[in-house]
């Protein structure tokens, strides 16, 4: 059976920190706040394959309270989100996401991006969608006070409640 996930996340630009989106580091005067690296697209694309497996989200597989994940590259938690699909005979189909990001420039980085992602879950990078968007000046995205990302993914399951 094919199922269908969401993610979401939005993590603060702060002074100090480096930007790294999609596992790529981007060249900016500000970088996102966590515990992690704060990638907030791969912290979606996860949440989106945990979702589709029905399970909770990233944070209950990586408390932000343990020092063991602290600055860590998020690509362990998509590898984390593969096994788990892995550990259920399944198949991550495709994953789609956007960007929202008033500054800097996304799109030069997005093949890169794709590279990491599909890397980390080990499937194709043909699979992986990434668009991106400004907010057009409007609310926190707009005023450069973060950044968020959304994903959706596609999982082919086996049957396993009974459903066709
Ligand atoms: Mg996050």
């Amino acid at each position: 059976m094919t199922r269908v996930g969401i993610g979401y996340d939005v993590h603060a630009l702060v002074a100090g920190r480096k930007l790294v989106l999609g596992g790529v580091e981007i060249p900016h005067s500000t970088g996102l706040d966590g515990h992690s690296d704060a990638d907030a697209l791969m912290h979606a694309i996860c949440d989106a394959v945990l979702g589709a497996l029905g399970e909770a989200d990233i944070g209950t597989f990586f408390p932000n309270t343990d020092p063991r994940w602290r600055g860590v590259p998020s690509k362990i938690f998509l590898q984390e989100a593969a096994r788990q699909v892995a550990s259920r005979s399944g198949r991550i189909i495709n994953i789609d996401a956007t960007v929202m990001a008033q500054q800097p420039k996304i799109a030069p980085h997005i093949a890169a991006m794709k590279e990491r992602i599909a890397a980390a879950l080990q499937i194709d990078a043909r699979c992986v969608g990434i668009k991106a968007t400004t907010n057009e000046g409007l609310g926190f995205i707009g005023r450069e006070e973060g950044i968020a990302a959304m994903a959706v993914a596609g999982v082919e399951l086996p049957d396993l409640y009974g459903q066709s």
